[in-house]
């Protein structure tokens, strides 16, 4: 047994990581030292502190990890969990180093953590433990707009971002520029639209790009194109609600939807509005009218569909069950979700996996918008929209001039309209997202690498030792 496997024998996460890091390596001939310095986590911050619920006294086990300073400020969410644990939030800092080189975010990575179970605990006490988390992270100097900016993950959402600004701000009255300090807010509180659906719309975006491929398509024996494939989500949370929505508008066939509780299936397609409506009203998923239950929700996993989302949490899919999957296309939503033996398993098997790295990258990508908007203090298209929708009404009135016609009110509408924050918003990630793919996909051609995987790690190693070289670290 390696000394990176624990006594079941299979690896740590962060592990994990470094060997897909390390077959990336084999394509890039730098010096192995600088390969490690890349791959080492740069700060690990374990922290314990007391909050009285009721009338207990509570030892909060927290962390928050900077994987990454080749960019400043450090980039990541901070997940609520009772997995959390060094290991994990270590990993997901250094895929947040990676993912942000994808999409050409100029931050370092970072994750933060806080084990506790957030269903089981009071909203007031969630922000008791947030806040002091917040004032342990200033105390160390761990957050701040210039140096570590956190944002939503597993457990946490524009609430939990709300009490860190207002905690941040508090302590640092007059910093003109503390809405940066972390992203993920909601639009009244210097949030910008488009932020919350982003990660979901990413990893479809993500998706729909290699639906048009036609090698990558007829190589798993499908149609090119997104509509009618048969897709499978786990997790129903944020990015996976709205992941399943966009795909559903698309004309794809939702066909399961699995949550911690079990899952539902109906082969002709479930309406994703509808299911989230009854799981708000039922507290559960099972039961819909029109699906069936499947109790053991794992097995959704391994169900017959074209494309399967894991959105919940990490190491789902592994060397237990990798045979079982049938899926063509698997979308890593989640950040880990596929453990490496699994990998290797479903490559064998010609499986095509979009990796975590890229896929999920829509969230960093739109909190970037935010933070950038926090620092320039003005709403993306306040200077511009009426200036276009002017140049715009100019350009009409020319164009009916010269062809003799009158355009229709409701094409004129359309053609009219300047842009709003949440177009400039979801044209830069859709851009974005269009860009990472193929940048992966050239070198995966370039190189002849197998999989995605390894080509997104090799595009975004590249791109951290051109930032360390520009630096002058490396010689
Ligand atoms: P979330 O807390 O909003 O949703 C997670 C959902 O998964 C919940 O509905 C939960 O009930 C469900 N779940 C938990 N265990 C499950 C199980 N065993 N089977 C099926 N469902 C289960 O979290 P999220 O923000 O949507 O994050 C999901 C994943 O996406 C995580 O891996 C996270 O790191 C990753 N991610 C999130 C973002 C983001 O912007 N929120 C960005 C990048 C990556």
């Amino acid at each position: 047994m390696s000394k990176n496997q624990n006594k079941t024998g299979s690896y740590s996460f962060f592990h994990c990581i470094e060997k897909n890091f390390d077959k990336a390596a084999q394509f890039i001939s730098i010096e192995k030292g600088l390969l490690e310095q890349i791959k080492a986590c740069n700060s690990v911050y374990r922290m314990h502190f007391p909050v009285k619920i009721g009338k207990e006294i509570k030892v909060i086990e927290a962390y928050r990890v900077q994987h990454s300073h080749h960019k400043l400020p450090c980039k990541g969410g901070i997940r609520y969990s009772m997995k959390v644990n060094q290991d994990e939030i270590m990993t997901l800092a250094a895929l947040m180093t990676y993912k942000c080189a994808i999409v050409d975010v100029p931050f370092g990575g970072a994750k933060g953590g806080i084990k506790i179970d957030p269903q089981t605990i009071s909203s007031e006490n969630i922000e008791k433990i947030t806040r002091r988390y917040t004032s342990e992270l200033i105390k160390k100097n761990f957050i701040g707009p210039g140096i570590d900016v956190p944002a939503p993950d597993y457990g946490t959402g524009e609430r939990e971002m709300s009490w860190i600004f207002d905690t941040f701000l508090s302590l640092r009255s007059g910093d003109v520029d503390a809405l940066a300090c972390v992203t993920g807010k909601p639009i009244s509180q210097g949030g910008v639209r488009g932020r919350k659906e982003a990660t979901g719309l990413g990893v479809f975006y993500g998706i729909r790009e290699l639906c048009h491929v036609k090698e990558d398509m007829y190589s798993v024996g499908l149609d090119v194109g997104l509509v009618g494939k048969k897709i499978i989500i786990q997790g129903l949370g944020n990015v996976g609600y709205h992941a399943a929505s966009f795909f559903h508008e698309s004309g794809a066939i939702i066909i399961a939807l699995a949550e911690r509780e079990g899952a539902i299936y109906n082969e002709k397609g479930l309406n994703v509005s509808k299911v989230f409506l009854h799981l708000k009203n039922n507290g559960s998923i099972l039961n819909f009218p029109e699906a069936k239950n499947i109790k053991n929700t794992e097995k959704a996993l391994e169900l017959e569909c074209d494309i399967l989302i894991p959105a919940a949490l990490e190491n789902v899919i592994h060397k237990n069950n990798a045979n079982r999957i049938k899926a063509k296309i698997i979308g890593e939503a989640a950040n880990g979700p596929i453990t490496p033996e699994a990998d290797e398993i479903l490559d064998k098997k010609g499986v095509i996996i979009v990796p975590d790295i890229y896929l999920n990258a829509g969230g960093v990508t739109v909190s970037y918008f935010e933070w950038l908007k926090n620092l320039s203090h003005v709403r993306y298209g306040r200077m511009e929209k009426k200036f276009r929708e002017n140049v715009n009404a100019e350009f009409l009135k020319v164009i009916e001039t010269f062809c003799k016609k009158t355009i229709s009110i409701e094409e004129k509408k359309m053609i009219l309209r300047g842009p709003r924050e949440i177009d400039l918003v979801r044209s830069g990630l859709e851009d974005t997202m269009i860009n990472g793919f193929h940048k992966i996909c050239d070198i995966k051609k370039s190189l002849k690498i197998e999989n995605m995987r390894t080509a997104a790690f090799v595009l975004s190693i590249n791109k951290i030792i051109d930032s360390y070289e520009r630096l002058g670290i490396f010689p």
